[in-house]
């Protein structure tokens, strides 16, 4: 990790860093998970939200059919098939096209990961009759996966706004009386003990009759936080050997997004779902062009990639 002299700005040059070591690079192999940003839009605007998604956010638009259908043509003649697609916001059911996009995905044989406030969009009588419809044919290739930041209404309500708690929770109970299989995601911005999280979202499962296991961290996913305002050390090819870190093991080693900025032509790909706005990290229109390898020349990856171990589909 670079430490002494700088020579150039940091996270500045991406084959350098500061001090003048070869900056790391992740290799991409095969595709793990696409992720669909389906647009900035939210119903809601968030305190930390890394995408600075709200009511007004319109930086990413809705995607469309048109929009994904080349990336599915794409993952089949790679021969990509049945792979996790990740669909993400804004709040994905605010996009006019959801419902009919998630169908195709599902009937190529892909599993579907939706993240979801479980507020208002999805609790529309449409949305709800379509989902109904979605699990009643693909059962649990689709996964609902919900964000409740903190298992208390006043820590929830401050990240999201009063009332979004028990909103979230509607949803939730609505989730799971139906039988979708599900999943919590949460934060750790207080600085809670993992176990302490755990046991308190652990008692609210109870108290709700959710169908999710806190113990089990693909179905309970408690995301490190992003800080902007951090200055972390840049990471260097030494540090895979330092930190006995594969670089495989993150993002965008075998995951991309696709977005679609506002005035855009057409949709593109990112490296990852935590750099939407970087233009270096843009890697092309097609995923094609985006099968090459990615600089960590920003500081989330240093903080929060190789530091601090967050994946978005953990
Ligand atoms: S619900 Fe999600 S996308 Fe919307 S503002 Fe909050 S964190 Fe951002
Ligand atoms: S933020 Fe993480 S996943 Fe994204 S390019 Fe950097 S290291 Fe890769």
């Amino acid at each position: 990790m670079a430490d002494t002299e700088t020579l150039v700005p940091k996270f500045s040059d991406p084959f350098v860093t500061a001090n003048g070591e070869t900056r790391a690079e992740v290799i991409y192999g095969r595709t793990k998970t696409l992720w669909f940003n389906t647009g900035t839009l939210c119903n809601i605007e968030c305190v930390n939200c890394y995408i600075e998604s709200s009511p007004t956010n319109d930086r990413l638009v809705y995607l469309t059919m048109a929009d994904v259908l080349p990336y599915l043509d794409e993952l089949d003649e790679a021969g990509e098939t049945g792979i996790e697609i990740g669909f993400t916001g804004g709040e994905p059911f605010m996009a006019p096209q959801m419902l009919a996009i998630l169908q195709v995905v599902l009937e190529r044989g892909h599993s579907v990961l939706m993240l979801t406030n479980a507020m208002q969009p999805m609790m529309r009588p449409r949305v709800q009759e379509g989902l109904l419809a979605l699990r009643e044919q693909f059962g649990a290739q689709l996964t609902m996966r919900v964000s409740l930041d903190h298992y208390q209404v006043s820590y929830h309500d401050e990240e999201r706004g009063a009332g979004s708690f028990d909103l979230a929770i509607k949803g939730l109970r609505w989730l799971s009386e139906n039988a979708f299989t599900l999943a919590l995601a949460g934060r750790t911005v207080w600085g809670e003990d993992e176990a302490v999280s755990r046991a308190g979202y652990s008692d609210l499962i109870a108290k709700e009759a959710l169908r999710v296991d806190p113990d089990n961290p693909t179905e309970l996913v408690l995301f490190p936080e992003m800080r902007p305002d951090e200055d972390p050390p840049e990471i260097t090819t030494a540090c895979w050997g330092i930190l006995d870190k594969d670089p495989n093991e993150l993002m965008c080693a075998s995951q991309r997004m696709v977005v679609k900025r506002k005035g855009a032509a057409s949709a593109s790909v990112v490296a990852c779902t935590l750099l939407p706005y970087d233009e270096q990290f843009e890697l092309g229109q097609t995923l094609g062009e985006a099968r090459k390898s990615v600089r960590l020349n920003h500081s989330y990856c240093a903080s929060f990639c190789v530091l601090g171990g967050g994946s978005c589909s953990a």
